[in-house]
């Protein structure tokens, strides 16, 4: 009886490759060394992490210097996960935020633990936990997530036009 079929798990993938082209490269490069590397544009002097495909989309021009920035950021806003989902692997609720790593000028997304995420909250100081090196691989999964730093919370002034 199809109606009494409520949920079923099957096996399924795509197997597919993927080419980080020259914008990236060096970004995924850094991360397999535990770095991490964005690129500034020669223009406006935006630094861009992940640089995306390695053109200012403000400017339009190819993004040049390669900049080290964080490991350290600050969280711009978040997002508090309290709903459950078939094959949720993070207990909720949890916090996934947006971070602005110290030196950049645009966030990443990334998981907050090691707090409780009602704690969260905007220009909260957070760090990398990474896996263990022999684990890395060049993706931006060798960072399991961010944690509180303890360091006071930046000024408003300090991330307002990155929100
Ligand atoms: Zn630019």
């Amino acid at each position: 009886m199809a109606d009494d079929i409520l949920r079923i798990r099957t096996p399924i993938g795509i197997d597919y490759t993927w080419s980080s082209g020259p914008g990236s490269v060096v970004y995924m490069r850094g991360l397999e060394n535990g770095k991490l590397i964005g690129r500034r544009c020669p223009d406006c002097e935006l630094v861009y992490f992940p640089p995306r495909n390695g053109i200012c989309p403000r400017c339009g021009v190819l993004l040049a210097a390669e900049v080290e920035v964080g490991p350290r950021g600050t969280i711009t806003t978040f997002c508090v996960v309290n709903v459950p989902f078939l094959g949720q692997t993070i207990k909720i609720p949890y916090v996934a935020a947006t971070i602005l790593l110290d030196g950049a000028d645009i966030g990443m997304q990334h998981l907050i633990q090691e707090c409780e995420a009602a704690d969260v909250r905007m220009g909260m100081r957070v760090e990398p936990v990474w896996k263990d090196k022999s684990e890395w691989t060049p993706s931006l999964e060798n960072i399991l997530y961010y944690k509180p730093t303890g360091e006071p919370d930046a000024d408003f002034d300090v991330y307002a036009r990155h929100l």
